[in-house]
């Protein structure tokens, strides 16, 4: 039973789409593919796994509140100062712990309207105000941010890799974007998607984050490292800024066999290279048959991470192709509360997903 009225949330929680998670079955129940978070299709590395099951299990006791181990072989791997670097239940927590520590009411935080939509949620939950810039042909535009910058600016977020358009900004465009902005702005660059590029398309976020007081760069061991369900992420900034960040943070926020877990999956570079090489592999054939598509509508924004967004402008709308995927038994992320009605972001899976998922979308595209 009901009981009415509920105490009021605040007002702008109600503006806010609630996030749905994935089906794992069809309405008539068969197993569904998820290709719709962006996960790893190979799985997790082996040695990862297999310091995950080797973990302590004690579970009276909580876990390394300083995460030593997992800064330490952070800093060792990038070349960092562990005592620069923070830790979060997913790059989810940094996001958030960053708009607490910098921002308030009366305050502003820019970010792009086809941008992942915690930054949104992480500015309104410390009565900031998000300041929502449009993107040009789906990529981050540098100049419609630095032009939305005023006095009440706290924090810019940019994700590069973006999701969910997988566009990627280069290195220069990160630089001119930080050259732009006031001293007093914290860039905070979201790199979840950051292992997928070369090394050559190497964006800068890292070498800002070691030099500039007002860098703050956010990785992930959900992505490429396959270690979603342990919730855990990363971020690099100087000193003060880390410190601000640790000073609201839950004391105790990854796991301890997680902690053991990602030391394990940083240093199986062969697996990551692998996941690499994989996705480099079947995101171009997907971008490819999708092309031959085109006559029909469909178009892919060029990605650089481990997902593609594909444009429905002909006969298939992507809210058919969602329900008719979904009905061939592929779960994929459909986006009009984001703004992006004609638009469906497909994670890259397996090969036999991706032919799959490709095969169901044309089978669509010619009964449309
Ligand atoms: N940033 C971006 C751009 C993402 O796409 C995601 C995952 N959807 C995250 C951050 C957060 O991932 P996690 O909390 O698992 O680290």
């Amino acid at each position: 039973t009901n009981i009415m009225p509920a105490p009021a949330p605040k007002p702008w929680i109600m503006g806010i789409a609630p996030y749905t998670p994935g089906r794992s079955t069809t309405d008539d129940g068969r197993k569904v593919i998820k290709l719709s978070s962006n996960e790893n299709p190979l799985g997790t590395s082996p040695a990862a796994k297999a310091a995950f099951d080797g973990a302590d299990r004690t579970l009276e006791r909580y876990p390394d509140a300083g995460a030593v181990e997992l800064r330490e072989a952070l800093a060792a791997q990038y070349d960092l100062d562990p005592a620069r670097v923070i830790y979060g239940t997913g790059s989810d927590e940094i996001l958030h712990l960053v708009a607490g520590a910098y921002a308030g009411p009366g305050d502003e935080i820019i970010h792009v309207r086809y941008g992942f939509a915690v930054y949104e949620i992480a500015t309104r939950r410390v009565g900031a105000e998000p300041v929502i810039v449009d993107d040009r042909d789906y990529a981050t535009d540098v100049d419609a941010i630095l032009a939305a910058v005023t006095e009440r600016t706290r924090v810019v977020f940019v994700a590069n890799p973006n999701n969910p358009t997988g566009t990627f900004t280069p290195r220069a465009e990160i630089a001119r974007l930080h050259a732009g902005l006031p001293r007093s702005v914290l860039l905070v660059i979201d790199q979840a998607y950051a292992e997928y590029l070369s090394p050559e398309e190497d964006d800068a976020g890292l070498a800002l984050a070691m030099t500039e007081a007002n860098v703050l760069v956010t990785r992930t061991f959900s992505k490429i490292h396959g270690l979603a369900a342990e919730r855990i992420g990363w971020g690099y900034a100087c000193a003060p800024i880390i410190d601000a960040m640790h000073r609201i943070r839950a004391p105790f926020n990854v796991t301890t066999a997680g902690q053991a877990a990602a030391v394990a999956a940083l240093a199986d570079t062969g697996f990551v290279d692998a996941t690499r090489a994989h996705n480099d592999t079947w995101r171009g054939w997907f971008v490819e048959q999708i092309g031959q598509m085109g006559n029909a509508g469909l178009r892919c924004v060029p990605s650089k991470a481990n997902f593609v967004l594909v444009l429905f402008e002909g006969n298939l709308t992507a809210d058919a192709a969602y329900h008719g995927l979904m009905e061939a038994g592929y779960i994929v992320r459909w986006l009009p509360s984001q703004g992006l009605p004609n638009a469906l972001r497909i994670t890259i899976g397996t090969e036999e997903e991706t032919r799959g998922v490709t095969a169901a979308l044309r089978d669509l595209v010619e009964r449309a």
